[in-house]
């Protein structure tokens, strides 16, 4: 069996300049990982890689998107920015060719990507958006200063079944001069006695009149659209982004289950938890996603057929239950003698293959009332648990967003609810989007969990 060894920034520029000198190709927007520093990307310096080729394409991927939304600009597109479903709009701004969809809502990581260099929560702070709220905040900053992403040709946010940070947080935005359509993501509640519920990808159910509520909101939204940005996505268009939505969701769904069910880990934690991000929207492109995430599923699949991986098979095979403001604590696990076997960071809808056999803007709201945010936290738990049979997880780590309203009380349903069905530890973090004076604590606690499942792995 071969160990892999994560590698460090420097590390990875050599390895870049090998592997070119061996006539690699690298993709346009490829280059040394290192140069994003210079971009004020400072805190990559402190993170650890997967030493492929591969895995230095997403990087250089995730941290080119600005680039990309200009270049979009520049070529006659329109931006829409959409905030808080995480993953359904894209899908149909993506619809018409001349749109390109992102989340404003991404800005949650600058903190931790630019290790606080433009004091964007000092911002925050100072528009009376403190460290009550969660780190989405930094969105609003960022909206200020400009810097992070070009400002949308027009922004369409979700409310209703969405937190109240958000919400808070995106009134806010508006009232800073940046005008948004909102449209209403109602709460799923649960059916009455004489009503018709539709089973939602992913297994939650929803009533027939919710489905009905948001498709008409969903055409509001298309009938806005073409009014603000002068695009008509019909529903014909609908059908091909979802399609095309769908492959990205396929390669995603064969990544993750080849990860979680490999003898060893053959992709560190950190940058599967990027690979699933790019689930939302794409990165801002559609088509090169699918490239780079391909390559990463061929990458994990020739590690599994020839053994190689991080750790051994002895580590111990970990949940992770919502993501971290910093990514540093996705290094962590490894150091710990952890890896991941498992995931569930708030847009498992985004991951679920979109229905084809219903009309499109149906299949759209079906797939808005799937996510796991709209409904009670019990289903969120539910859909959990079937995922930590399914892939024989011995540990679980909630990682709880610092200020976010609905981390409070969901991570005691989600822990007792797994301890009420598996005889595994959980363990309840929190995670600010600088850990710096928390590294200390986290690695205790994950490390005592690592220790916890082990020694309950020698009892069974
Ligand atoms: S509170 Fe939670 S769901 Fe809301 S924006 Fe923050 S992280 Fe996202």
């Amino acid at each position: 069996m071969d160990r892999l060894q994560q590698i460090t920034l420097e590390e990875c520029d050599a390895a870049y300049g090998q592997w070119l000198s061996y006539g690699g190709q690298a993709p346009r927007y490829g280059g040394r990982l290192s140069r994003h520093v210079k971009d004020g990307n400072k805190g990559i310096e402190r993170l650890k890689f997967d030493n492929s080729a591969v895995a230095m394409n997403l990087w250089n991927f995730l941290l080119t998107e600005e680039e990309r939304l200009r270049e979009a600009r520049s070529a006659g597109k329109k931006l829409i920015g959409t905030m808080k479903d995480l993953g359904t709009l894209p899908v149909m701004v993506y619809a018409h060719p001349g749109l390109v969809a992102f989340y404003p809502d991404g800005a949650w990581w600058i903190p931790c990507l630019m290790d606080e260099n433009d004091r964007l929560l000092e911002v925050a702070d100072q528009l009376g958006v403190d460290g009550t709220f969660c780190p989405v905040r930094a969105m609003l900053a960022a909206f200020v200063t400009g810097d992070h992403f070009p400002a949308p040709d027009m922004l369409i946010c979700s409310v209703g079944a969405t937190c109240d940070d958000f919400s808070a947080i995106a009134q806010r935005v508006e009232g800073l001069g940046n005008p948004i359509l909102w449209w209403e993501l109602p709460h799923r509640r649960a059916l009455g006695h004489d009503e018709t519920g539709i089973e939602l990808p992913g297994g939650a159910c929803a009533a027939k009149d919710q489905i009905d509520f948001v498709k008409d909101e969903m055409t509001r939204i298309i009938r806005v659209m073409a009014d603000t940005v002068g695009a008509s996505v019909t529903d014909d268009m609908i059908v091909h982004g979802i399609s095309e939505a769908n492959k990205v969701r396929a390669c995603l769904a064969e990544l993750r289950l080849t990860i979680f069910t490999a003898d060893i880990a053959p992709l560190p934690a950190l940058e599967l938890l990027v690979a699933e991000m790019m689930a939302i929207h794409f990165c801002s492109d559609r088509d090169e996603v699918l490239v780079v995430l391909s390559g990463l599923l061929e990458l994990v699949q020739q590690r599994v057929a020839a053994g190689v991986g991080y750790l051994g098979p002895d580590s111990v095979r970990v949940f992770w239950i919502n993501p971290v403001a910093d990514l540093r604590v996705m290094n962590m696990l490894e150091e710990c003698g952890g890896r991941i076997c498992g995931t569930e960071y708030l847009f498992t809808h985004a991951l679920d293959q979109i229905p084809t056999h219903i009309p499109p803007r149906e299949a759209l709201a079906r797939m808005a009332l799937a996510d796991p945010m709209a409904g009670a936290a019990q289903d969120r738990a539910r859909r959990i648990c079937a995922d930590i049979k399914r892939f024989g997880s011995e540990a679980v780590i909630i990682s709880r967003i610092p200020g976010a309203s609905h981390c409070a009380l969901e991570g005691v349903v989600i822990k007792e609810t797994i301890r009420s069905i598996f005889d595994i530890p959980v363990v309840e973090i929190e995670v600010p989007p600088v850990s710096d004076t928390f590294q200390a604590s986290l690695r205790t606690r994950l490390s005592a969990l690592i220790e916890i499942a082990k020694g309950q792995r020698k009892r069974k």
